[in-house]
This record gives C-alpha cells, sequence and structure tokens, in this order.
C-alpha cells in the first residue's frame, strides 16, 4: 500500500477543525489545516493534498475564490462545506467544479462517507471493475478508462475526477441518452448532488470539448439529459 491519502481541512472555526481533523486520523488519513483562504492555497501549494474539505465563509479569502483557484491549478477533488442553501446555488450556478458539498450542521460521520467515496471516484483506491476496460474511441476522442484520462488527438483533456467519470459513461455507451439521474449514480454516487449539479459538470466538460475542437459531440436529449453522438 502506498501512503495514506493527505486531507486539507480548510476551516475558521478551530473547533469544527479540530473534530473533522479527530475523525480523519481515526480512519488514518494525514491531515493538514488551513484557517483562511489566503493560507488554504499557499498550503495548498506546497503540500498538494489528494482531497481538500473546503469551508465556504473564511476569513481574507471566501471557499468560491480558493476553488476557484484550485480549479485553476489542478483537479484536486473538493469536498465544500456550505452553511446556506445560497451557497450550494452558488457552487452550481458558477460551475466551478466541487466534487461534492455537505451542509453545516453536518455529522462527522456523514462528512467521512462522503470523503472516502470522492477518493474513490477520483482514483485512490483501485477500480478493478475497470481495468480490463480499453480505451473508448468516438472520432477524434478517446477516453482511457485503466489511466484515468481522455485525449483528443495528441492533447490531454484536463478533467475533474467527475468529468472524467461523466465523460466515460456517455462514451462508453454513446447515442444513448442518460437522465441525469443516470448519470448521478453512474458518475457521482453516495454523493449529495442534485440533478442540476450535473448540468453544471456536464457545461464545463462541454466547454473542455468544444475547446480542443470537438463540437456537437456532448448533446443535451430534450425532456431526458444527455448523450454523446460522434
Ligand atoms: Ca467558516
Amino acid at each position: 500500500m502506498s501512503t495514506s491519502p493527505l486531507i486539507l481541512v480548510v476551516e475558521d472555526e478551530s473547533q469544527i477543525a479540530e473534530i473533522i481533523e479527530g475523525y480523519l486520523r481515526q480512519e488514518n488519513y494525514r491531515t493538514e489545516r488551513a484557517k483562511d483562504g489566503e493560507q488554504a492555497l499557499i498550503i495548498f501549494r506546497s503540500v498538494r493534498p489528494d482531497l481538500i474539505i473546503l469551508d465556504l465563509m473564511l476569513p481574507k479569502m471566501n471557499g468560491l475564490e480558493v476553488l476557484r483557484n484550485v480549479r485553476q491549478e489542478s483537479n484536486t477533488p473538493v469536498i465544500c462545506v456550505t452553511a446556506k442553501t445560497e451557497e450550494v446555488d452558488q457552487l452550481i450556478g458558477l460551475e466551478l467544479g466541487a466534487d461534492d458539498y455537505i451542509s453545516k450542521p453536518f455529522r462527522p460521520r456523514e462528512l467521512m462517507a462522503r470523503v472516502r467515496a470522492v477518493l474513490r471516484r477520483s482514483g485512490m483506491n483501485a477500480q478493478p471493475q475497470h481495468l480490463a476496460e480499453p480505451p473508448v474511441r468516438i472520432g477524434k476522442l478517446e477516453v482511457d478508462p485503466v489511466g484515468v484520462s481522455a485525449k483528443v488527438g495528441n492533447h490531454k483533456l484536463e478533467l475533474t475526477p467527475t468529468e472524467f467519470r461523466l465523460l466515460y459513461t456517455l462514451a462508453a455507451s454513446s447515442g444513448k441518452a442518460f437522465t441525469r439521474l443516470e448519470l448521478i449514480e453512474a458518475a457521482m454516487p453516495e454523493s449529495n448532488a442534485l440533478e442540476r449539479v450535473i448540468d453544471a459538470h456536464l457545461m464545463s466538460l462541454r466547454r473542455k470539448l468544444e475547446g480542443n475542437g470537438v463540437v456537437n459531440l456532448l448533446q443535451t436529449v430534450r425532456g431526458i439529459g444527455y448523450k454523446l453522438e460522434g
């Protein structure tokens, strides 16, 4: 086994941070803590954690701004901690690529379940069901479930773990229209995601595909959901 995953806890309320870190350590995760947004980015850049638990209401730089910066630099999975429904709406509306979120107040056990699920989805834990799967090719697009990578021609797509899983799910059954609920079950199991979260992830995925010259591949199917049609 490699070393245990390193988790960055970004939380300005020290009591809450201590509880979260305590539970994480009990499950043998390694932890780092940041108490404001600026410190979060500094620690993120120096330790490159496997996962970030990010409170959105933070001093100095708010969590959404931290998330935006993290996303410009990496696809590190992020679980956002929100205090208000409006924050969830913002998260979704801004398409910032959070991998999951949890609302305060939350039960630590529920947070731990999300941590495990997000790490599993991001490939920190082996995914034996994919080990023998060959890459899927649609035109210039190639999606490789073993390497957890996708490319257009020779150009690698920079995708978040959730975007990758959505793309693979759609590509592996191209031509089939998926409902949002089916996509959540396939690509974000055990998450708290609402159906409109899927729209945000897919909008971001579509932008990345189009940025690489793949236009009209990811299609909206009115009244149903989405499909990939090559
Ligand atoms: Ca806070």
